[in-house]
This record gives C-alpha cells, sequence and structure tokens, in this order.
C-alpha cells in the first residue's frame, strides 16, 4: 500500500518512507492511498483477540512494507503488561452521570499517564524499523512541539533508542507543572528539551519551518542526520490509534453492551484532530460508527469550523486548564479535508497555503455539508470543566480528568439537544493526576488547597481514594536537568547547538 501528499498526489511513497520521513517534501501530510476494508465478520475475529492481537492485525494491513515478524516485535515490545498495568492497554469504564451511559475508553494506563503513551510506545518501533528500510546510515532527529503530553510521551518512548536522538520543544506558560517536571527530569542520553518564548502554535510552526528548511537539511544530511517527526503529523503516531476504536467496539460487544453490527458514537476530547481522525479512519474501514462528537475548550475554532464550514485561528487564544488542547491550528484537519473531498489535493493545498498566509479559509458548501452530516462539535469552558469532573465524582464516583471532562460535557450537551441514544464511547485522555490542581479545586469544594504540586497530588489520592500514578509519584525526587528556555526564532539554533554542528 502506497501513500501520497494530501497537497500533492504526484508525490508517493512507501509505509516505511511515510513513517520515516514525517511529513511529505511539499510540506503535505501522507495519506494512504487506499483504505484496508473490514466486513461486520472480520470485526467480529477482531472480538476474540486480545488487544496485541487487535494491533497486529490492523497494522499489519496498512504496513504492508514490514514482514510479519517485525510488526509482532513492535506491537510485543510496545504494549507490555508492566508498561500499561495489565493486559488490556485501553480499558473500558462502564460509568453513568445522571441517566446518561458513559462508556469512558481509559487511554492513560502507560508510563506517562496520557493517551499519547498509545502510539508513542510503539513509533520508536516503526520509526527504527522504517529508517533501516529507507536510510541505513543516517542518524534520526526527532523533532517534537509539544502542548504538554506528546513531549513526555515521546521523550519515554524514544530514550535511549538506538540511532535516534530527540528533541521537545513546549511553550514556556502553557504546560501544567506535573507535565513540565516530567518534562525537564527526562533521563537518557539521547534526549534534549527546551521551552520556547510562546504559544503551542508557535512551537508546532517552528518545527515545521525546520522540517522543510532545505539549507537545513542539506547540514544535517552532511552530518549523518536526518529529522523525523513524533508529532501526529506522522503517519506512525496516528495508525496505532485506529487500534483503540476497534479494540474499544469488540470490548462492548464482548461485554454484551452492543451486538454486533450496532453503531457506535465516539465523543473525542479534540486538540490536533488526531486521535479523532484516528476514529475517522476506523469508521472508513467499516467501523460502524453513526457520529463523531468533537469537543474542545475554549478554543473552539473546531467547533466553529464544523459548525460554519469556516476555519479560522484568528482570534484570542486561552490558557486554559486543559492545556493539551489549547490549540488554534489543527494539524491533522489536513488529512480530514483530503478524504472529505475524495483526495482534492489541489482543493487542499489552496486552503492550506490560505491558513498560513490570512489564517483562516472557508470550505465549500458541499464539503461543509459532508463533513456536518457526520461530525457535531461543541466546547465546554473552563468553569463547566470544574463543575463536571465535581459532579461525575461527587454524585457519580468517578473521577476525570479536565480534557476528559470537556468531552463528558459536550457529549451531555449533545444527547441532550438530540435525544440521541446510540451507545457511545467517550476518551478519556489523561490521568486526573496530571493536572492535579485543577482537578483537586473541582472535587475539593471551595476548601483551602496547598501550594506544592505533590501535597496537591497526596491530598487528591486521600480525598478520592485513588492512587497516584507510580510514574507521576517518583518526579518529586528526581533532578532537573533541562532549563534552557530560547525564542521561537532560535529553534533552529538550539536544534544545531545539541547536535554540535556549525
Ligand atoms: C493530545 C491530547 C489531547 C488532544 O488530542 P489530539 O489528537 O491532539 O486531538 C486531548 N487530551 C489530552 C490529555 C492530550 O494529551
Amino acid at each position: 500500500m502506497k501513500y501520497n501528499s494530501t497537497t500533492d498526489k504526484n508525490i508517493v511513497v512507501s509505509a516505511s518512507q511515510a513513517i520515516a520521513q514525517g511529513i511529505s517534501t511539499d510540506g503535505g501530510l501522507f495519506v494512504p492511498m487506499e483504505i484496508p476494508q473490514y466486513s461486520i465478520s472480520d470485526i467480529k475475529a477482531l472480538t476474540k483477540l486480545d488487544y496485541r492481537g487487535r494491533a497486529k492485525k490492523i497494522l499489519g494491513d496498512y504496513l504492508d512494507d514490514f514482514t510479519k515478524e517485525e510488526i509482532d516485535e513492535c506491537v510485543d515490545k510496545a504494549y507490555t503488561n508492566e508498561k500499561f498495568g495489565g493486559d488490556n492497554p485501553a480499558p473500558l469504564s462502564y460509568e453513568k452521570f445522571g441517566d446518561t451511559d458513559m462508556n469512558i475508553l481509559e487511554l492513560w494506563h502507560g508510563p506517562t499517564s496520557a493517551f499519547k503513551d498509545m502510539a508513542l510506545q510503539i513509533l520508536p518501533h516503526l520509526l527504527t524499523k522504517s529508517l533501516r528500510k529507507t536510510t541505513p546510515d543516517k542518524e534520526a532527529v526527532i523533532l517534537v512541539a509539544t502542548s504538554g503530553d506528546t513531549g513526555k510521551a515521546a521523550l519515554e518512548g524514544f530514550k535511549d533508542v538506538d540511532g535516534t536522538k530527540i528533541m521537545v520543544f513546549y511553550p514556556v506558560d502553557g504546560v501544567s507543572p506535573m507535565q513540565k517536571r516530567q518534562m525537564t527530569t527526562q533521563e537518557g542520553n539521547n534526549v534534549a528539551v527546551c521551552a520556547i518564548k510562546g504559544n503551542f502554535d508557535d512551537a508546532q510552526t517552528g518545527v515545521k519551518r525546520i522540517f522543510t528548511d532545505s539549507e537545513l537539511i542539506k547540514k544535517l544530511d552532511e552530518n549523518g542526520y536526518l529529522f523525523s517527526s513524533a508529532n501526529s503529523i506522522n503517519w506512525g503516531r496516528l495508525l496505532p490509534q485506529i487500534v483503540y476504536y476497534f479494540s474499544a467496539y469488540a470490548e462492548m460487544v464482548n461485554d454484551g453492551k452492543i451486538k454486533l453490527g450496532d453503531k457506535i458514537n465516539v465523543a473525542v476530547p479534540t486538540g490536533n484532530f488526531g486521535n479523532i481522525l484516528a476514529s475517522y479512519y476506523a469508521f472508513r474501514m467499516g467501523l460502524p460508527i453513526n457520529k463523531f462528537i468533537c469537543a474542545s475548550n475554549s478554543n473552539n475554532v473546531l467547533t466553529d469550523f464544523i459548525a460554519t464550514g469556516t476555519y479560522n485561528k484568528n482570534r484570542s487564544f486561552y490558557a486554559t486548564i486543559s492545556p493539551s488542547m489549547d490549540i488554534l491550528v489543527s494539524s491533522n484537519l489536513e488529512r480530514f479535508l483530503y478524504h472529505m473531498t475524495d483526495g482534492n489535493d489541489a482543493a487542499v493545498k489552496g486552503w492550506m497555503t490560505s491558513l498560513k498566509t490570512e489564517g483562516a479559509y472557508s470550505v465549500d458548501s458541499k464539503t461543509k455539508q459532508k463533513i456536518s452530516d457526520i461530525f457535531t462539535g461543541g466546547f465546554c469552558d473552563d468553569v463547566m470543566t470544574r463543575e463536571i469532573i465535581g459532579e461525575f465524582f461527587n454524585k457519580y464516583g468517578y473521577l476525570c480528568d479536565t480534557h476528559t471532562a470537556v468531552a463528558v460535557s459536550v457529549y451531555k450537551d449533545y444527547v441532550e439537544k438530540t435525544g440521541d441514544k446510540t451507545p457511545t464511547v467517550i476518551d478519556s485522555t489523561a490521568s486526573p493526576y496530571k493536572f492535579g490542581k485543577a482537578v483537586l479545586e473541582a472535587v475539593a469544594n471551595g476548601e483551602e488547597l496547598p501550594d506544592d504540586e505533590f501535597e496537591m497530588v497526596d491530598l487528591l489520592s486521600k480525598k478520592t481514594s485513588t492512587d497516584v500514578p507510580a510514574p507521576l509519584a517518583a518526579l518529586k525526587s528526581k533532578q532537573t536537568r533541562f532549563t534552557t528556555v530560547c525564542a521561537k526564532e532560535d529553534m533552529a539554533d538550539f536544534v544545531l547547538g545539541t547536535l554540535g554542528v556549525k
């Protein structure tokens, strides 16, 4: 199976090339030229497998220049019981919020307590195998822009992986204290972390610019390096995320919550549009999905886009208590638009150019209609997010993080408005302990709280009778290793300096 660029169909690469490169040379994103089709009996076969078995089947169908042994090795190394605290890395928790069933898909049982682990524990294995096939004599320099969770998950996935170096850029005031501590204490001999004076979009734009800077690429090439990406612009990030939608469906069938062939909805707390796009690929492969519920925080550029067909990032940027969704340029929307226009690369290129130059674009009415037939959007501000966390825990006994709460809120609004009773999978994307302060405030009913992050975490644990994930508890005693803060214009210099290239 081949992949082509969203903005130029003539650029065609193999699966391993798509993963090794991360982004196309023309700045477009790689998309599969055909999508594997699963019948209901194929899905039935998945219900008999465990998570690793499901992952092997799905990854194998997309990565046809990998051998079966290679796929098996990647999956078995990534999704171990040790790393994910049990046999199923993506378990469902069946909850109730008032009359509404909440089928919570907990995607944060990995080593960094956010759903990014689902992809970033396997990406290093996929990437190193891809590099061996495409450029065996080069060392990969992985650049990551992060709104908090990707950075840590990528550092943890790539640390001490032979043939790779990893550098992470995060917005200096745009991540939670726990997220910052996770990154600045990162261990490993091939890692570097840099805060930038700017927001996530600045970091992402800076990284994208470096990736397409031909002079810089040449300089690295002469020194035996090549750039690659661990952001969700890389197909190797997106693909593993398709698996948990099939897995959730299979579990619901096995648990008697739905019958094989029944439709489900998905509700996804969304930032860069990677997670929800993975569910769309699952749908295109044959998973019976009725509606995609795209949940945003106050940075509700996607809510407006789904409602109006106009994407406009020229608006206030809010630093919210769900910082991993504080994003105004949702990279993966580009892939979605490509599929929604049946592969109209010229149209996608036009919109993306307009986004770069004007900060906005409007899709045609046919495309807008196609989108709103299956997607619905909504948003939830910080006040409401806290309210939802408090009510969900205090009344119904389930503790969720700030991002998950956004999806719960938007889903509740959707059910109230539509009366749609379709069983719905709600993605839970982080452990509440990653955003301890906001979560504690939400459940504490106005009582006085400690200032120290780790005291807060302990108090949250005591109050809610839930456990602090061990890797987060261990951060308290770790040394800080990375303190560099740089201007957003100086990111390339940081890269060269870290590599010792002049
Ligand atoms: C990254 C992240 C999101 C947003 O996911 P996208 O794939 O970027 O839409 C939501 N919640 C958490 C906790 C995250 O880390």
